[in-house]
């Protein structure tokens, strides 16, 4: 992409009141707008952050057997009632049409999904079955200031999860823990992410929070000295040691949730009478799994672990582009280098604005965040290649250009 043609633009500075380190630097760079507090613009830049947070998701999803489906958002009564949340639930978004019918902006899917499933299964032999889908979610976050990390509405992928037994559950509910560290190691927030137990009766049994460590969150955790579970600041008072492996001693550490995964058991089939015929020919309830992830909030954590004072620094599994090509001042060398590097596939965000200074390119470049910076400049040419700068290092090397695919490769 000619960067000449990108309509949004980098900003000096972050929008007044926007506190958050996440969405100053995304506001800047061009990743996203802020519409008002809680609800964000995600713009060319951000989107393909997004799309390739999404794709790793979905490659998770898929290999513990997933199907995509996608639901409405609005959502009747009805359904809200049945399961009686359409009162207790307190972030519940509710709207009213013209003839004073009332609906749901969905905060979640357990109200659709479970109905959904009903139409479908009658017997033991239909189950499990799990399906997702990445949908937007509505809630009424009532102090929505972390920037993207808090949305009134936000992209979530949500799977669930539907089986004939609680061991059935159990089994799956381990794979579905391998699936979501498998996405936080690929986003490059894996080191610093905890799988958490969180609380709810015997809490170890019921759910877990996966808890990344940053300034940024609004969660406390006790990550045990020994094994690096976590537990969370509800049940902490309640138990003296570490569940998993007996240990005594706990850091104390903020951080943000960047995703749950939850035994629903019938909690949502009963309501809905959402049964199957077991091996016996008796009616039984289905046994339900649900698993959250929200995708603003993963690409505000990754921008709040990894930046410094010039700008954001992409882990490349989810950088916008690979290469940040830079041409300073015309030359037919760089044009001829964006086209061999869109040829070997190599994803190029191309810098050949002939109005913008070398300064204020590569100030625009730290800013961004791409991995590979390449400049290509007469002075560069004549000296027999490329300057090559990854964002992450300080020093830049000349690289011959017959050389360039290879290295970035
Ligand atoms: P929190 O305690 O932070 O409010 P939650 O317990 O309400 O989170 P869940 O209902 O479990 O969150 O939602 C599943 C996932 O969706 C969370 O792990 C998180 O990644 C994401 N998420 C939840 N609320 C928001 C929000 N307001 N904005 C962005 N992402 C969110
Ligand atoms: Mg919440």
């Amino acid at each position: 992409m000619r960067q000449s043609q990108l309509f949004t633009k980098t900003q000096k500075n972050a929008p007044a009141g926007e506190m958050s380190l996440n969405a100053r630097l995304l506001i800047r760079g061009g990743f996203v707008d802020k519409l008002m507090a809680g609800a964000y613009t995600i713009l060319p830049l951000g989107l393909r952050v997004m799309k390739k947070i999404e794709n790793i998701i979905r490659e998770e999803m898929n290999a513990i057997g997933g199907q995509e489906i996608f639901m409405p958002s609005l959502q009747p009564k009805e359904n809200w009632e049945t399961t009686g949340r359409w009162k207790t639930m307190d972030d519940l978004y509710k709207v009213k049409d013209a003839s004073d019918r009332e609906f749901a902006l969905g905060p979640t899917h357990e109200e659709i999904v479970s109905p959904l499933a009903k139409k479908f299964l009658n017997s033991y032999k239909d189950l499990p079955f799990a399906a997702y889908q990445f949908q937007n979610k509505f809630r009424m976050e009532l102090r929505a200031k972390s920037g993207i990390l808090r949305g009134r509405e936000f992209l979530m992928k949500d799977l669930y999860s539907f089986h004939i037994s609680q061991e059935n559950l159990d089994e799956y509910y381990e794979k579905a823990k391998i699936a979501y560290k498998n996405i936080f190691d690929r986003a490059g927030i894996g080191e610093k992410t905890y799988l958490t137990f969180a609380s709810g009766g015997s809490f170890s049994k019921y759910s877990h929070e996966f808890q990344t460590e940053t300034e940024a969150g609004e969660d406390i955790i006790f990550v045990c000295a020994s094994c690096n579970m976590a537990i969370n600041r509800e049940i902490k008072d309640e138990i003296a040691h570490c569940p998993e492996c007996q240990n005594h001693a706990f850091h104390e550490k903020k951080a943000v949730e960047v995703g749950n995964i939850f035994k629903l058991g019938t909690k949502y089939s009963a309501p809905f009478d959402l049964t199957v015929m077991n091996e016996k020919g008796e009616k039984v309830p289905v046994i339900m799994g649900c698993y959250g992830i929200g995708l603003q909030r993963l690409m505000g954590t990754i921008v709040e672990l990894s930046s410094d004072e010039n700008g954001i620094i992409w882990p490349e599994s989810v950088a916008p582009f690979q290469v940040h090509l830079i041409s300073l001042g015309k030359n037919e060398g760089a044009e001829k280098i964006h086209k061999d590097l869109q040829k070997n596939n190599i994803e190029v965000l191309f810098d050949d604005r002939d109005d913008t200074s070398a300064g204020a390119k590569f100030a625009d470049a730290d800013l961004i965040g791409i991995p590979w910076r390449v400049v290509v400049s007469e002075k560069s040419l004549a000296s027999g290649g490329v300057e090559v700068k990854k964002r992450n290092e300080k020093e830049s090397e000349i690289v011959e250009i017959e050389k360039l695919i290879e290295k970035i490769k």
